[in-house]
């Protein structure tokens, strides 16, 4: 077709055909479909009196916000990016974050508008900041002010509308740069795959600076769906919510589910209405999964998927997840959605590995990023010249195509030659009496380059043998596989959203 699909045009479509219809719920407040389409129409506006034109980058720093949501509609609808930036950084990550993306307006929370005024010295970019929420709500005066924008800009497939941050677990968080493409892509491919639909009720309570919050909630969108957009996750408000809005559709990372669940009988009452609970993002830890398994009947979704991606591209139904013959693929990332193609490829030839073994996932699809915003050389490295996105994930894949995440690929540990992938070997140490978390990474060796640390978390109150859990780990791991030292620690450094940081660790311990 000439004309591409761009990813606002289903405000207007749904604004014309169900302009009364609930389209979003935030706190007290519920906008109808046409009542957005005006909103976004007005949000463009504001966006253009700011001197934002196609091309150009705005922040957002606030918790979720209708405003947000609408924000990114709008610079769909104007050609210019909305770059969603993590409020929970610290300042010098928020210094790097806002003068890595060029945003010359930063539209920001009241709750951060101090922590902004701090930093505004060292922002030379930024020429214009808009107060959202609180008191003085300058963006609703503006919006409420503003002329709404009749005809949207003829943006072309390939275009940024929206640039979110990879998490940073590896290294520095990089600006994905999410296009009119990747982002139809991966409406069409989740919708089908979790069952969203006109009729459905989808709660987005992942933040939006996220791809999980904002691709999430894009996609049931698209297709008519009512939101309910969660401020911040606070699981018994949340549980009640879920109950209340009778939502049909969640997504949850793993540490969000574990808060849900704990008071097993209230969430099960509470989810009755749910009929897809999506999680993932990062692993499951699988005495977490058989407690879900055995306090919801909801059907479960996982989804793999990454910033790069514009979200989830890989998943397991919830057959899969109840498949009493097949216990293992609970423990599976499932296959790829339709329109994605998946290698397992050797890092360091290019060359596919043999089914079963362990490689890096390449991924390929109308839903890849166009590139890392202003890193042309991370960007070489991540995407090869034929299209394939290099994950960075290590797995393997089973003979009826299901893929398994093992670990990082910047996580392996290369000892006297061999490949040590760290999540093998936190399986057996986390096997041994009074180890409640563990990370295992490398360490600078003299003779065999790096060698194999384990980092534990004693159970409370337990001191660890750290010789016997070395010993155990032999019984049971191939010897150039098992810790050569264990440190004890009361806690690992971790993410929002539960991911380890072993850069972080890796740095921490060199440093004493
Ligand atoms: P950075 O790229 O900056 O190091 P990140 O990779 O954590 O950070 P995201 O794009 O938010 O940033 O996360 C994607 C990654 O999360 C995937 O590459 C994968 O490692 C992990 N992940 C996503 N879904 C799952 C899942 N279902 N199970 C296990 N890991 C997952
Ligand atoms: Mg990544």
């Amino acid at each position: 077709a000439a004309e591409c699909p761009r990813v606002h045009d289903f405000v207007e479509r749904w604004a014309t055909e169900k302009p009364e219809v609930e389209a979003v719920s935030f706190g007290e407040r519920r906008v109808s479909w046409a009542e957005l389409d005006d909103r976004v129409r007005r949000a463009a506006g504001v966006l253009r009196s700011s001197g934002i034109g196609p091309g150009d980058r705005f922040a957002v720093v606030d918790k979720n916000h209708l405003a947000c949501l609408e924000l990114t509609l709008a610079a769909s609808f104007t050609g210019a990016v909305n770059v969603v930036v993590n409020f929970r950084l610290a300042s010098e990550e928020l210094v790097h974050v806002l003068n890595d993306s060029t945003a010359e307006v930063v539209v920001v929370g009241a709750e951060f508008a101090g922590f902004l005024d701090e930093i505004r010295g060292r922002l030379p970019r930024v020429r214009e900041v808009i107060l959202l929420g609180g008191d003085e709500d300058e963006y609703e005066a503006r919006l409420a002010a503003a002329e709404p924008v009749a005809q949207p800009h003829r943006s072309a497939p390939e275009d940024c509308f929206l640039q979110l941050y990879t998490s940073g677990t590896t290294g520095w968080p990089k600006g994905t740069m999410l296009t009119q493409r990747s982002m139809t892509a991966h409406a069409n491919a989740l919708t089908p795959a979790y069952e969203l639909e006109e009729s459905s009720t989808n709660i987005v309570a992942m933040p939006l600076f996220h791809v999980g919050g904002t691709s999430w909630a894009l996609g049931g969108m698209s297709v008519g769906a009512r939101t309910i957009l969660v401020r911040e996750v606070a699981p018994a408000a949340l549980r009640d919510l879920i109950e209340a809005s009778r939502a049909t559709h969640a997504f949850f990372v793993p540490a969000v589910i574990h808060a849900l669940i704990d008071d097993g009988a209230r969430a099960r009452t509470a989810m009755a209405h749910l009929r897809v609970l999506g999680y993932g993002g990062s692993p499951m830890p699988a005495p977490l999964m058989e407690r879900v398994l055995s306090v919801l009947p909801t059907p479960l979704h996982s989804v793999y998927g990454m910033t790069e991606m514009s979200g989830v591209f890989c998943a397991l139904g919830p057959q899969e997840h109840r498949d009493e013959q097949r216990t293992h693929l609970r423990a599976s990332a499932g296959r790829p959605l339709p329109g994605t193609e998946v290698r397992v490829v050797d890092p360091a030839t290019g060359d596919d590995v043999e089914p079963g073994e362990l490689g890096e996932f390449w991924v390929r699809s109308e839903q890849r990023m166009a590139g890392y915003w202003n890193m042309p050389d991370a960007t070489a490295e991540t995407i090869t010249p034929d299209g394939w996105l290099r994950t960075g994930d290590a797995g393997r894949r089973d003979g009826e195509g299901y893929l398994y995440i093992e670990d990082r690929v910047k996580d392996m540990i290369i000892t006297g030659g061999e490949n040590v992938y760290p999540a093998e070997v936190e399986r057996v140490v986390l096997e041994f009496p009074g180890v409640a978390d563990v990370a295992v990474i490398g360490v600078a060796h003299d003779k065999w380059g790096e060698t194999v640390k384990a980092v534990v978390v004693p159970d409370e109150g337990e001191s660890l043998d750290e010789q016997a859990l070395i010993d155990f780990t032999r019984s049971r791991l191939a010897h150039y596989k098992c810790p050569t030292s264990v440190s004890a620690v009361s806690a690992l450094p971790r993410n929002p959203t539960g991911k380890i940081l072993k850069r972080v660790l890796r740095s921490q311990l060199s440093d004493s």
